[in-house]
């Protein structure tokens, strides 16, 4: 829930024209309709998903319910654009702190929702279009928040009710705002590697999925664009983007996005691909940028409103499994940031494979995770140098205390298991695979994924 705003004087003709009929359907006029979506971006003002005016889930719901509250059956500070679903469970509910339930009241006045009259019954449902008195980051952030799975969090007594009566737990809604946050963890993370690793444009190119338009709209493209072109600041376009036109009104989700970028080191910097060196970097760009905006909030105090953007955020399609194949995206582009050396490539693939068996794989340079960790798994090839076995004696220490700790070894040919001197030192510590034993081609990428559910299959 973002806050609305809406001029309560600026009426729509079917309603002037009705007001003093109770029980009136005309509060659901083509013109009422058209004026709401245009106010509220065309979004509902409870769960903040996008609903199209023409679509039978676009409804106009009734904050005060006109079962209990006939009289403000056509008041226009009543009406506020909803879904179908949220106006469904919501129905006739409207817990108050107030024993009995305000009259029809004698003044017109009275009859606008932010009226000190109406206000007395103290509604524990939150009301879009009022903004909460001393609101954190100009918004409903005081009442509600979001864990990094997307589910959703009452921070008081009416953000809880809220949650309850609308039921923004629902399924649908929680998979598209996990989506939402996955799709952006990808972005950052593509950033990230854009700012430490300055790969080459083609590079990356190569790395953005076929299917860009679900996953990144004309905005991050640019983000991405101008983190190549720019030498410095490149903190401050990431962050600008987080800040400023990520939370473009037009969008689904704003809190959630907001609150993605204040509370941005538990969304993204708790994930153990990222060392401690670059986490700290990253971290005094992040509060240096917090710095700067809380100063020019501080000189400019109407800060709240953010540009209109032209464009409409496209819909993000809902598939089941699109958050597991988001996730296999960000581990490929997390490998980027963990290894330099491209002859492990394939490790981010076995990662995968084994963490969806529920398995958590030792990477080179994650040594705080240790203590955690089910399996290391290294490939070797001819590009892999003798002296670069220290990750292995490594995982090998780990072994010694740790007795059902696994460590798979895949080499590409005898040759190199020679080289490495694999046979005598990690003989019985080790499940070694190579071609010759396996005969499969492990350089194939299908079949090294084969290599790996063989070794899942083998264990259970
Ligand atoms: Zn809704």
């Amino acid at each position: 829930m973002i806050y609305i705003k809406k001029d309560y004087n600026d009426i729509p003709k079917n309603l002037e024209k009705n007001q003093n009929i109770e029980g009136s359907t005309k509060y659901n006029s083509t013109d009422v309709k058209n004026k709401l979506f245009k106010i509220y971006n065309g979004k509902c003002g409870y769960c903040e998903t996008i609903i199209d005016k023409s679509n039978s889930w676009a409804t106009i719901d009734h904050y005060r319910p006109k079962k209990e509250y006939p009289f403000l059956c056509l008041e226009w500070s009543n009406l506020i654009y909803c879904c179908q679903k949220c106006n469904s469970c919501k129905h006739d509910k409207f817990p108050i702190e107030l024993k009995d339930r305000q009259k029809d009241p004698k003044n017109k006045k009275d009859l606008l929702a932010n009226s000190d009259y109406l206000k007395q019954e103290n509604p524990y449902l939150l009301n879009p279009e009022i903004q909460p008195e001393k609101p954190e980051v100009n918004d409903f952030y005081k009442h509600l928040e979001f864990d990094n799975q997307g589910k959703i969090i009452g921070k008081t007594y009416e953000g809880e009710v809220s949650i309850d009566v609308l039921k923004l737990y629902r399924d649908e809604l929680q998979i598209k705002r996990m989506n939402l946050i996955c799709n952006t963890e990808i972005f950052l993370f593509l950033c990230l590697m854009i700012i430490f690793e300055e790969p080459d444009k083609e590079e990356i190119t190569n790395l953005i999925p076929d299917n860009v338009d679900f996953y990144f709209d004309k905005e991050m493209l640019s983000v991405i664009m101008k983190l190549f072109d720019s030498k410095v600041n490149k903190f401050k376009i990431l962050f600008d983007w987080f800040f400023k036109y990520n939370i473009d009104l037009k969008r689904e989700f704003i809190l959630l996005r907001k609150c993605m970028f204040y509370k941005f080191k538990e969304f993204f910097l708790n994930d153990r691909s990222i060392t401690d060196k670059k986490r700290h970097t990253i971290l005094e760009a992040y509060d240096e940028y917090l710095d700067d905006i809380n100063q020019d909030n501080k000189a400019n105090s109407s800060q709240n409103e953010i540009s209109n953007n032209s464009h409409i955020e496209k819909k993000s399609v809902i598939m089941d499994n699109s958050y597991y194949e988001n996730k296999k995206i960000i581990n490929k582009l997390k490998y980027y940031i963990s290894f330099s050396e491209k002859t492990v490539q394939n490790a981010d693939k076995a990662e995968r494979i084994l963490t969806n068996n529920k398995k958590t794989v030792l990477r080179s340079d994650s040594s705080n995770e240790i203590a955690s960790s089910d399996v290391f798994i290294a490939i070797y090839d001819e590009n892999y140098k003798k002296n670069n076995c220290t990750e292995l004696d490594k995982a090998l220490n780990i072994k010694n205390k740790k007795k059902e700790f696994r460590i798979i070894i895949i080499v590409i040919s005898n040759d190199d298991k020679k080289k490495l001197g694999i046979d005598e030192k990690y003989k019985n510590c080790c499940e070694l695979y190579d071609e010759s034993e396996t005969g499969y081609p492990i350089v194939d990428d299908y079949t090294f994924v084969e290599v790996i559910q063989k070794v899942i299959k083998n264990e259970t």
